[in-house]
């Protein structure tokens, strides 16, 4: 039986004048997704994306695992092809949702007839199809109100579409649309929700990663580049950026006081990354912080990052509870792979008692026992990168 996906799009629908251009983007994006399957049609009419596999031995559940997956999504489904008569049309209904229908106590059938020259109208599909579902499935009664399965049938110009349910898609807006901006990625459970999140809201992503080896080893930095592969099923491929930490952790070690450590080493953080940002056309930085919930992400600490940095930071989770951030991150399967036990460079160098209200005059005192600029020249210029791609195989 030859089948199809139907998908609808989300919020790009509210667009106005940009709907074509969303559009184009969000069908750019399923294609890149599903191309490793083999070849398919992807066409889109009465907002409706059309995606037809050309061979017969395409993977449909992979292509609609990875739909499911592509934001600008509202839902899809997947429909069988039944040529143009009620025959056809009712055997495929029967075979196709054989399952569902077998599963359900109650059904009722919708019916589009696009294709104006086909004899019957709406209403007598319905009819026919549903008093030859009763018979063929004697278990199951009509509900039109609350069915458990909705049999929908859609008679258009090259032949006739039979589909069960809908599939929530991924929501949001195609990545791509909204520019690009670099989250800096932790090996933790928060900074991948924050990069899930904002390619969510359209943006394509470049990551930055600091990595302070000996501290740090090679495994933890094989860690984020696994959860970064995570985000690329949703984000689409990405360049993440390694920077060597080490010389400036000791440098702040050896020349400003404890309680200080990690807002200063936050502002070289954010130094570093806004210039590698502006190199690779990022018009904004993201982090996994989240309001109060260590030290470093007070109002005060915050407001103290901040000053160093001229782009927005978007901090999509700063007003998430910590089980919130977990849900999301268990959903984009990152959590199994966060909470492995590798040292981030952030917990290198901890200081006992942290200062959560910091005052930028005093900070910025601190700081002048570095040559700030020199240290933050010579990270950016020791930067290696890689390419990330979601690992579909894997
Ligand atoms: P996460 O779970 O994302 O590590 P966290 O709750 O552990 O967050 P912090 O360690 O204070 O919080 O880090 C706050 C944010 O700073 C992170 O969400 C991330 O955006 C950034 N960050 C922390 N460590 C690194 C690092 N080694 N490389 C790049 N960014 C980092
Ligand atoms: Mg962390």
């Amino acid at each position: 039986m030859k089948e199809i996906i139907l998908i609808k799009d989300g919020e790009i629908a509210l667009k106005g004048l940009n709907r074509r251009n969303f559009e184009d983007a969000l069908i750019k994006n399923i294609r890149w997704r599903i191309a490793p399957l083999g070849s398919f049609e992807i066409r889109s009419a009465q907002s409706t994306i059309f995606v037809r596999p050309l061979s017969d031995d395409i993977d449909l559940d992979e292509a609609a695992d990875r739909i499911s997956k592509v934001f600008g999504i509202a839902c899809f489904s997947r429909a069988c092809i039944a040529e143009k008569n009620m025959d056809s049309i009712q055997e495929a209904a029967a075979e196709y949702l054989q399952e569902d229908l077998e599963a359900a106590s109650t059904f009722k059938v919708n019916a589009k007839r696009s294709d104006k020259g086909f004899a019957l109208k709406s209403p007598d599909i319905c009819r026919e199809l549903g008093g030859y579902l009763l018979e063929r499935f004697p278990h199951l009664s009509v509900d039109v109100h609350n069915p458990d399965i909705t049999v929908t049938v859609e008679v258009r110009d090259f032949g006739a579409y039979v589909r069960g349910g809908v599939i929530p898609g991924a929501g949001g807006i195609p990545v791509g649309t909204g520019g690009k901006a670099a989250v800096l990625i932790s090996g933790g459970i928060d900074s991948p929700v924050a990069a899930y999140m904002m390619a969510k809201r359209g943006i394509s992503l470049a990551a930055i990663h600091f990595a302070s080896p000996p501290y740090t080893s090679e495994r933890a930095e094989e860690k984020v580049r696994q959860l970064l592969r995570q985000v690329a099923a949703y984000s689409g491929r990405m360049v993440m950026y390694t920077v060597p930490f080490t010389e400036i952790q000791e440098q702040i070690r050896e020349h400003c006081p404890e309680e200080l450590f990690t807002i200063i080493m936050r502002r070289m953080m954010m130094r570093i990354s806004e210039r590698i940002a502006r190199a690779n056309g990022c018009g904004a930085l993201i982090t996994g912080e989240s309001l109060g919930q260590v030290a470093s992400q007070t109002m005060q600490a915050i407001a103290c990052t901040d000053a160093v940095c001229s782009m927005p930071v978007f901090r999509p989770l700063i007003g998430m509870d910590k089980d919130e951030i977990i849900v999301i991150s268990r959903k984009i399967d990152t959590f199994e792979i966060s909470i492995q036990p590798y040292e981030d460079c952030c917990t290198v160098f901890t200081p006992k008692h942290p200062r959560t209200k910091p005052v930028l005059k005093y900070v910025e005192q601190a700081e002048s026992g570095m040559d700030v600029e020199t240290l933050v020249q010579e990270a950016v210029d020791h930067t290696k990168f890689t390419k990330i791609d979601y690992d579909f195989l894997g």
